[in-house]
């Protein structure tokens, strides 16, 4: 495993994430499947990651238990975990904070009984990372409200040694991470943002990487392989890439694109299965970034996917769709309708009910504030409605 310093510590350069574990049955809440995810993280701690993320609501709540549950049973200071305050999912009136999304419904009276039950649920009484999730476009208001105080109360938390150190993550735009930054100058020492060689250009990850570098702040990446997209392109793609190392497999093309960026401290990946586990920890093993005439193969490989819808998987817009519609099954096949289409996507979409296709979207935006990647998706189920309709799908 590659290390690389922050400040005091030494952390891997390779981080498990743990928003995607083995779980038993489908949704963003299903049960974690325990048994697999235990043997996922003690083999990843076993093997030199040492740098573990999580989240409030990831799992409904349950992966920082599980993962507090399994890190705790080695020495406290050999391992190193991430969590993060779920205020992007949050409302703040009269006093109280409320959850949107799928935990409406439950009240705070403030951050701090957030940060407690964080605590308790993970065994530990102090986070070595904590981040504010997701300062984007829609939560910025609610992480710069003054009364509330939030980062105040972090800061807090940070003085009396409970955080080790304090971050955020971003899914928003390059000026508003900036705008945040500027805010709170000095505040914070790490930023995650999603980043990967498509992003770098569809959601100008490139411009974001250089307004945190500039300020010489320590990025973490997540979205690595964007839920998953960039372990197989189209065909096109695959060939520009497949033609300068035949031998390598086309995910380890975003892992050595993130070991290219030097002020890349942590790649997250949400591995779930053993054998993503194992062969990203082989990758880690040593340095093997791409070089500047590999970069130019990848954005040719990315001019020839991007039309993609930038959807990472999250599964966050699903819970407030009134139709029940698996959103980013839809935009999946919509992006491989729209840019490489199979027989396979016929097959596919000839099996779905008619309930279960983008016709059923009735346009009511529940779902455009929930999706940290701001994609209009009442536009996308129209727009695959209309190759639907007009039957424009040609397999090739
Ligand atoms: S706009 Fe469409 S996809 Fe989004 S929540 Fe409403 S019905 Fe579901
Ligand atoms: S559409 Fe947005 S919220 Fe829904 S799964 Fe994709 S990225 Fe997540």
């Amino acid at each position: 495993m590659i290390y690389k310093q922050f400040k005091d510590k030494k952390l891997s350069t390779l981080g498990l994430g743990n928003m995607r574990l083995p779980h038993k049955g489908e949704g963003l809440n299903a049960p974690i499947d325990e048994e697999k995810a235990r043997e996922l993280i003690e083999y990843a701690y076993l093997n030199g990651i040492n740098y573990f993320d999580t989240a409030y609501g990831y799992h409904g709540g349950e992966s920082e238990r599980l993962v507090g549950k399994v890190l705790n049973q080695f020495p406290r200071e050999t391992w190193y975990l991430a969590t993060k305050f779920p205020g992007h999912m949050m409302t703040y009136k009269d006093g109280k904070l409320g959850f949107i999304g799928y935990m409406s419904g439950s009240i705070f009276d403030s951050p701090e009984q957030i940060f407690e039950e964080q605590l308790e649920k993970c065994g530990v009484d102090y986070f070595d990372f904590y981040l504010l999730h997701n300062v984007c476009e829609t939560s910025y208001d609610f992480y710069t409200n003054e009364e509330l105080g939030i980062v105040n109360y972090f800061l807090e938390q940070k003085k009396a040694g409970r955080i080790k150190h304090l971050g955020f993550s971003a899914h928003g735009r390059a000026k508003t991470i900036d705008s945040f930054l500027s805010k709170y100058e000095g505040c914070f020492e790490f930023v995650l943002i999603q980043i990967n060689y498509l992003d770098w250009v569809l959601q100008d990850a490139k411009s974001k990487y250089e307004v945190i570098s500039r300020r010489g702040i320590p990025i973490m990446s997540m979205e690595s392989c964007r839920g998953g997209t960039l372990c197989s392109l189209n065909p096109e793609a695959e060939a520009i890439l497949k033609k300068a190392r035949p031998d390598d497999p086309i995910v380890h093309w975003a892992f050595r694109f993130l070991q290219s960026l030097p002020n890349m401290q942590v790649v997250l990946s949400g591995m779930s299965t053993m054998g993503q586990l194992k062969e990203n920890i082989e990758l880690f093993s040593k340095n093997d970034p791409t070089t500047e005439y590999e970069n130019e193969l990848l954005m040719e490989a990315v001019n020839s996917m991007a039309d993609l819808v930038p959807c990472t998987a999250c599964r966050y817009c699903c819970d407030d769709c009134p139709q029940e519609l698996d959103i980013p099954k839809l935009i999946s096949l919509y992006n491989e309708a729209s840019n490489s289409p199979t027989f396979a996507l016929s097959f596919t979409l000839g099996a779905m009910p008619e309930d279960e296709l983008p016709g059923s979207c009735i346009a009511c935006g529940n779902c455009v504030q929930m999706c940290p990647q701001n994609i209009d998706i009442p536009d996308v189920m129209a727009k695959f409605e209309d190759i639907l309709e007009k039957q424009t799908l040609q397999p090739r």
